[in-house]
Parts: C-alpha cells; sequence; structure tokens
C-alpha cells in the first residue's frame, strides 16, 4: 500500500503583477529571479514525510547550530519546465531527476524521497507558477528541488530531520545571439572527485570544492575547468558542471564518444538523453575511457572534429580551445561543429514539444 502524501495549498494572496512578471520574463537572467512560489515538506524520524505544501516563496529562520551549515548535508537537483506548442508546460524527464535524487540521498545518509512526490512537488510548484513559464526561443522555468538538514546539535551524525524544497527561476536563453564555444582549462592541480567519494552524487559539497579550480581556469584565461581522474591525472572525467563528448569522425559517420559512468562522474539526464537522440539520428554512441592524451592527438590529427559539454543549463555548449599547463589546443576550427548543432537543436525539439515524443519524456503540468 503506498500511502500518497496531500500537499496543502497556500496560494500567493498577492503574486507579482504581470508588468512586473513580464519585465523579468523579458530578460530573466539565470537564478536571479524566483517565482512567487515554492514547495516545501518535512521529514524526521518520528513522522516520516510529512507537512507537504505548496505557499508563497519566502525566507525562514535557520537556527546557528543547524547541522547543514557545519556538516554540509544538502542535495539538489535541476530540471526544466518548457512552453509547448500548446502553450502548456511540461517538465523534462522529472523522474530521471528524481530518481538520481534518491541516490544522491543514499549517499549523503539522507532519506529517500519517493518519485511520485518529487514528480508532484514539481508538477504543483509549475502549476502555481505557470505564469512565470516563458515562452521565448531557448527559454524555460529551471526548477530547483533541494534537501538539506534540518536538525541543530554540532553531533557529528546523519541528522534525524530534513527539509525538502523546491524553488524555481525563469532562466533565459544560455547564449544570446547564437552558440558560443567556450574555452576550457584542464586541471592538473585539483579533482572534482574521487573513487569512493561523492562525484556521483548531486550534492552542495562538491560544488563548494571545484569552485577554486573554477578560479585557476579564468586565472588563465578560460572559461571552463575540465577534470581529470584523481588516480592518474590522466582520464576525462567531466567539465566545470557538465558532463562532456567527443566527435569522432564527421557527417552521417560521426561517432559520439563520452567517458563511462564510474561512481566519479555525474550521470547527466542531458548526457543520456543525447545518447538516445544520436542513435535515434543514425550516428555511433560509445561509452568509454578517453584519456588528456587521446583528446590532444585526436585534434591534432583531426580525427576528434568537435568537443561538446552538455547539461540541462545550457543543453550544448560547444568546447573551441583547450590548454593545459604545458599545451593548448584548438578542437576543429574552433567553431561549434554540424554534430554538436544538429543534436543540440533536436534535443530543443523534444523538450519543446516540436518533435514526437517518442519515450514518453515530457510529463504534462495541467
Ligand atoms: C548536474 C550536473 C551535470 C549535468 O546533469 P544534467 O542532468 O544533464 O543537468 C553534470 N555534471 C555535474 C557535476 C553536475 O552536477
Amino acid at each position: 500500500m503506498t500511502s500518497r502524501i496531500t500537499f496543502e495549498q497556500h496560494p500567493h494572496p498577492s503574486p507579482r503583477p504581470s508588468a512586473d512578471r513580464d519585465a523579468v520574463l523579458a530578460a530573466p537572467g539565470f537564478g536571479r529571479h524566483f517565482t512567487d512560489h515554492m514547495v516545501t515538506i518535512d521529514w524526521s524520524t518520528e513522522h516520516g514525510w510529512h507537512n507537504a505544501r505548496v505557499e508563497p516563496y519566502a525566507p525562514f529562520a535557520m537556527d546557528p547550530a543547524n547541522m547543514t551549515l557545519h556538516y554540509g548535508q544538502a542535495i539538489f537537483e535541476g530540471l526544466k519546465a518548457y512552453a509547448q506548442p500548446d502553450r502548456t508546460a511540461a517538465l523534462f524527464r522529472p523522474e530521471a531527476n528524481a530518481r538520481r535524487f534518491q541516490r544522491s540521498a543514499r549517499r549523503l545518509a539522507m532519506p529517500e524521497l519517493p518519485v511520485e512526490t518529487f514528480i508532484e512537488a514539481c508538477e504543483l510548484l509549475v502549476r502555481h507558477d505557470e505564469a512565470w513559464v516563458p515562452h521565448g526561443a531557448e527559454q524555460a522555468l529551471y526548477l530547483r528541488p533541494f534537501m538539506f538538514a534540518a536538525e541543530n546539535t554540532l553531533g557529528v551524525r546523519p541528522a534525524a530531520a530534513y527539509r525538502f524544497m523546491v524553488i524555481a527561476t525563469p532562466a533565459g536563453a544560455y547564449f544570446s545571439g547564437g552558440v558560443n564555444p567556450v574555452s576550457v582549462w584542464v586541471s592538473e592541480q585539483y579533482v572534482r572527485a574521487a573513487p569512493g567519494g561523492t562525484g556521483a552524487a548531486k550534492c552542495a559539497g562538491n560544488y563548494a570544492a571545484s569552485l577554486i579550480a573554477q578560479a585557476e581556469a579564468a586565472d588563465h584565461g578560460c572559461d571552463q575547468v575540465v577534470w581529470l581522474d584523481a588516480r592518474e591525472r590522466r582520464w576525462i572525467e567531466e567539465v566545470g558542471v557538465m558532463n562532456l563528448c567527443f566527435v569522432y569522425g564527421s557527417g552521417g559517420d560521426a561517432t559520439i564518444v563520452t567517458p563511462q559512468l564510474t561512481d566519479t562522474l555525474l550521470a547527466g539526464v542531458t548526457r543520456d538523453s543525447l545518447l538516445t537522440i544520436a542513435d535515434e539520428l543514425g550516428y555511433r554512441t560509445c561509452e568509454t575511457r578517453i584519456s588528456l592524451q587521446d583528446w590532444q592527438s585526436g585534434c591534432a590529427n583531426g580525427s576528434i572534429s568537435e568537443v561538446f559539454a552538455c547539461g540541462t543549463a545550457a543543453v550544448i555548449t560547444p568546447v573551441g580551445q583547450a590548454k593545459t599547463s604545458g599545451a593548448g589546443w584548438t578542437v576543429g576550427d574552433g567553431r561549434p561543429g554540424p554534430v554538436s548543432l544538429r543534436l543540440r537543436d533536436a534535443l530543443l525539439r523534444r523538450q519543446t514539444g516540436l518533435e514526437a515524443d517518442l519515450h514518453g519524456w515530457l510529463h504534462p503540468c495541467v
């Protein structure tokens, strides 16, 4: 028997006037403006998941001894609701995010939110804030589900209480004025994840630990950092907070190659969706190990024609230049390649309902 949780619904008594909202939606940026509502569900060892509600977006007080502030039990997700041709909104593959959220929770010794509750929370927020779903090209409503410890003590152990929340922020076109390639810095000093660590979990601490390397990349004039494996500093893992794909060959003969999933890689929903779409478009796909040396020599001898990063925020970001402490090279001609752009367009068309939803990836929120 499944006991479905019931959400109390407290619509905002005075939501943002439409003129204000339209001004935000005209140039939303990313993560700067939040919608009128938020979802909260509490968990305790005594009551399990309880007190589920949708209510006006508002700050809340936190005890200085809140365990999250000290020991960092904090995980999150990121997914988007896309406006569909019939003006409704649909979430893209929310069950994939819900399952990953459960895996992240398990790794951080936190309680697992049932998949259907995660999806319902996201769906409810989109429904309450439907007016915030932007309709412009490449725009979407970005949802940020997250969970953190809600117990106040300095004892080191898993907390006995947690809070799950979902907030939403309209996201503008990541590339205004055309898709621009990024340059990447291969960090040989810092690692993002180590075997047995938390690399496969979407947890706040991974991000905290990555910021210094991102700063190092910027110091070397690069946009993003490329992560190598912790053991040998030889194998390519990810770029920034995105997965990485290499295009070998070109045209219809192209093969999309991406690092195979291990416990040091974050299993991106975009990565998975692109592998499926690439296959449908007739490209070969391959999940394997790729070394830094393979990347450099593949670009030198022309066997690698394109490289791109992928993730929910930007879908596909072409990589134009790579740099290490001792070398630098250009990928292809340094411009966005045809395979990257075709895959990007194909995925966006699925997400926005312009192409048949062959796999039940769209979750309507009406
Ligand atoms: C979220 C994330 C990704 C991309 O995942 P998507 O589900 O495609 O958005 C890749 N790498 C890291 C480290 C991430 O945190």
